[in-house]
């Protein structure tokens, strides 16, 4: 038999590996942001068209490519960056592996312009899925231009996998930002569908930051520095007061490089304990720098992790550093610690009688007046919750058997034993702050009254945007927010139907915008952090999940303002919350997929008392 094996041609081998390092069209905009960077260029400008699947287009005043350059830079594995296996642990620059270029114009159509400064006339390439369709003398402008358009044109099940384009979109900010973010004495323009979404003038760190994220980050922001020898780490941090429930702006940077490192976003919060509660994310841009030698940077073009030599020491260095900027500007000494509050025992029956200047009053539990007019609280609110579909995942009489004894008749002194006086409203009782426990027929229902409140606001929030309910409350005194450009794009993209959940937002500037109501219960709430929040959250959905508008708008705001697990709660509120619970279309699992409550059946608790 004749042999079989070959090798492949090498605009198969490059497809191969594109589909390694271009996994979308952020990707490709890293990628020749990177190569613009590397290229000495003090301005980049970017261009894309309906997020970048279209048209990507980077360029810059770096220093340019010869003629044959230009031709080489498309070859795998061909770069000028290293040269020999040592410059691996010497590695400056962003690019290194020669793959980028290569892997693009084996899946896109690409247009190249390049000049070197001495040159007189430039280079122009076109090439299409490996192949070169073109090759001249142009003049063009010093630098490098680089189109690629029509990206995974020849690969269209990647293409049709991509997510919806606001979902890409989100991909190219963050890799842009992650980019300017550190390259802050380099120029930047990025338009987005002929609209210009960024400018960005040659600044000093932090004035960069500020562009990039909102003229509020100017008085959030606490500066670290820590230089000794060999490592030196710089940065901005966040006051704990503005820390965020939502993972937020958290940025580590090595030697130029964004990197995610959970090891060291953990010093960080390390740092921060005690200062914030314990699901606020602060947050930071830490800059470190060292010796290539003493990290792995050998790492896969898509993954943004990276080892150091000695991990430890580096958690160290940062949690002191950023103990020591917490420290410097007083700010341990001048903040209010969250003291916790241990309510885990309370006198019986006398839990009505506490008084807790951190509570609110039952009335103001539920955002919207609306639900609780519906069903006003009474004496016997098991009686009045609807009973519907949710029921039939559990032993049909458990959940009516919740009622107090003496009003459902259903069940005899045996099963149900006759309780003391008060015993109707301790049928439900709060545990460890967090759950809520009452007997059911069959055992103990728990409820976890955050993920309760979830799925409540969540279906109520969703009704309301669905059938257009609006509700309004206005305010007196209407309150300024702002934010950074692609925020206040999308808030501006999603006013319509904020506005139906009784969020009254107009356009004041540019990234300005006026709030002039806001649903009742809620009005007190610091609505700039209220609308990051969401906004967070509704960018986190879109790019893990893809969710539609609506549904991605009600999950983040019922997220964002679910009662944290931790507040104790009114026996009243208490049962309010189990009533509504059980009147959701879905009572079982919150909006993400966690289970609401679990049942203790009575045979385990039989079992566990030998019974
Ligand atoms: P790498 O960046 O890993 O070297 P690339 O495929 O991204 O690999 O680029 C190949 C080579 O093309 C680079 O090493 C560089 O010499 C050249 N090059 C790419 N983009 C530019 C640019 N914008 N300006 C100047 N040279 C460039
Ligand atoms: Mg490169």
């Amino acid at each position: 038999m004749a042999d079989i094996i070959q090798l492949l041609p090498d605009s198969v081998a490059n497809q191969i590996a594109a589909g390694e390092v271009i996994l979308r069209p952020a990707s490709a905009v890293k990628e020749l942001l990177e190569n613009a960077i590397d290229a000495g260029a003090t301005e980049i400008n970017l261009i894309i068209k309906d997020a970048g699947k279209t048209l990507i287009h980077v360029a810059d005043n770096g220093g340019g490519m010869s003629e044959r350059d230009a031709r080489m830079s498309f070859e795998r594995h061909a770069t000028s960056k290293i040269r020999q296996a040592n410059d691996l642990f010497a590695i400056r620059t962003l690019g290194f592996r020669g793959e980028a270029l290569a892997s693009i114009a084996a899946i896109a159509q690409v247009e190249m312009k390049t000049r070197r400064h001495e040159d007189e006339l430039g280079t122009l390439i076109e090439v299409e899925g490996s192949r070169v369709k073109n090759q001249v003398n142009c003049s063009c402008p010093a630098g490098t231009s680089v189109q690629v358009k029509n990206l995974f044109f020849n690969v269209p099940a990647r293409r049709s996998f991509l997510k919806a384009e606001s979902a890409e979109q989100k991909h190219i900010v963050d890799e842009f930002f992650r980019i300017a973010l550190v390259y802050h004495e380099v120029r930047f323009s990025f338009h987005q569908n002929q609209k210009l979404l960024y400018q960005l003038q040659a600044t000093v760190r932090k004035q960069r930051i500020i562009a990039l994220f909102g003229s509020g980050y100017n008085e959030r922001l606490v500066p670290v520095e820590h230089i000794s020898g060999a490592i030196s780490i710089t940065g901005f941090i966040g006051k704990p007061e503005y820390a965020r429930k939502t993972r937020g702006e958290q940025y580590f940077f090595v030697n130029g490089r964004y990197i995610r490192h959970p090891y060291l976003h953990h010093s960080i919060e390390n740092a921060y304990r005690e200062l914030i509660p314990v699901d606020s994310v602060p947050s930071y841009f830490i800059y470190i720098d060292t010796d290539p030698g003493t990290i792995d940077i050998n790492i896969h073009p898509t993954k943004t992790e990276i080892n150091f030599l000695d991990n430890k020491v580096i958690y160290a260095v940062i949690r002191s550093a950023v103990r020591q900027a917490l420290g410097i500007n007083n700010i341990l000494d001048s903040i209010d610690f969250e003291v916790e509050r241990s309510h885990d025992y309370l006198p019986p029956g006398d839990d009505r009688q506490v008084k807790n200047p951190f509570d609110t009053p039952p009335s103001a539990f539920n955002p919207f007046d609306h639900a609780s007019d519906r069903r006003k609280l009474s004496a016997e609110p098991w009686l009045k919750a609807p009973v519907r579909g949710w029921e039939s995942l559990y032993d049909n009489s458990d959940f009516k058997s919740i009622q107090p004894p003496k009003n459902d008749g259903m069940f005899s002194e045996t099963e149900f034993p006759p309780a003391s006086q008060e015993s109707d409203r301790a049928t439900v009782f709060q545990f460890q702050n967090r759950y809520l426990v009452s007997s059911i027929k069959s055992g103990l229902v728990v409820i976890d009254q955050q993920r309760a409140h979830e799925r409540i606001l969540f279906e109520q929030y969703l009704d309301r945007i669905q059938h257009h309910q609006q509700i309004i409350q206005q305010e007196l005194f209407p309150f300024q927010v702002s934010f950074g450009s692609s925020d206040a794009e999308l808030l501006e993209e999603i006013m319509e139907d904020l506005n139906i959940l009784g969020f009254h937002l107009n356009k004041l500037g540019k990234n300005t915008f006026v709030v002039s109501g806001t649903p009742s219960g809620i009005k007190d709430a610091d609505l700039q952090a209220l609308l990051e929040d969401l906004l967070d959250q509704y960018k986190k959905n879109l790019v893990d999940l893809g969710l539609d508008k609506s549904t991605n708008l009600a999950r983040s705001l019922a997220f964002s303002q679910s009662a944290k697990s931790g507040r104790r709660l009114y026996t009243e509120e208490m049962i309010h919350l189990i009533d509504e619970l059980f009147s959701c279309k879905a009572p079982e699992l919150t909006p993400g997929g966690l289970k609401v409550f679990a049942i203790i059946p009575v045979d385990q608790i039989n079992q566990l008392l030998n019974r």
